[in-house]
Protein backbone atom coordinates (compact mmCIF):
# COMPACT_ATOMS: atom_id res chain seq x y z
CA UNK A 1 0.00 0.00 0.00
CA UNK A 2 1.23 3.57 -0.44
CA UNK A 3 0.28 6.45 1.16
CA UNK A 4 -0.49 10.01 -1.51
CA UNK A 5 2.09 12.72 0.16
CA UNK A 6 -0.61 15.41 -0.77
CA UNK A 7 -4.20 13.93 0.13
CA UNK A 8 -2.97 11.07 1.78
CA UNK A 9 -5.29 8.79 0.54
CA UNK A 10 -4.21 5.10 0.05
CA UNK A 11 -3.64 3.35 -3.22
CA UNK A 12 -3.38 0.03 -4.19
CA UNK A 13 -0.28 -1.08 -6.59
CA UNK A 14 -3.12 -1.19 -9.18
CA UNK A 15 -2.18 2.43 -10.21
CA UNK A 16 0.95 2.15 -10.73
CA UNK A 17 1.72 2.18 -14.99
CA UNK A 18 4.13 2.75 -17.21
CA UNK A 19 5.04 6.00 -15.68
CA UNK A 20 5.19 5.09 -12.28
CA UNK A 21 2.56 6.26 -9.95
CA UNK A 22 0.09 8.41 -9.59
CA UNK A 23 -2.50 9.59 -7.29
CA UNK A 24 -6.29 9.23 -8.68
CA UNK A 25 -7.08 11.71 -6.42
CA UNK A 26 -4.90 14.85 -7.01
CA UNK A 27 -2.63 13.53 -9.19
CA UNK A 28 0.38 13.64 -7.28
CA UNK A 29 3.56 11.45 -7.83
CA UNK A 30 4.58 11.67 -4.37
CA UNK A 31 4.08 8.40 -2.44
CA UNK A 32 4.87 7.13 0.82
CA UNK A 33 5.19 3.48 1.52
CA UNK A 34 2.72 2.19 3.94
CA UNK A 35 3.69 -0.68 5.83
CA UNK A 36 1.19 -3.12 7.17
CA UNK A 37 0.93 -3.33 10.73
CA UNK A 38 3.09 -5.80 12.15
CA UNK A 39 3.10 -5.45 15.72
CA UNK A 40 4.50 -7.95 18.17
CA UNK A 41 2.27 -8.39 20.89
CA UNK A 42 4.31 -10.08 23.79
CA UNK A 43 2.10 -11.83 26.38
CA UNK A 44 3.24 -12.57 30.24
CA UNK A 45 2.22 -15.36 31.20
ZN1 LIG B 1 -3.29 12.48 -3.85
Amino acid sequence: MFKCAICKSKMSKDNINKVGIQCDNCGAKIFYKERPNVKKVLKAR
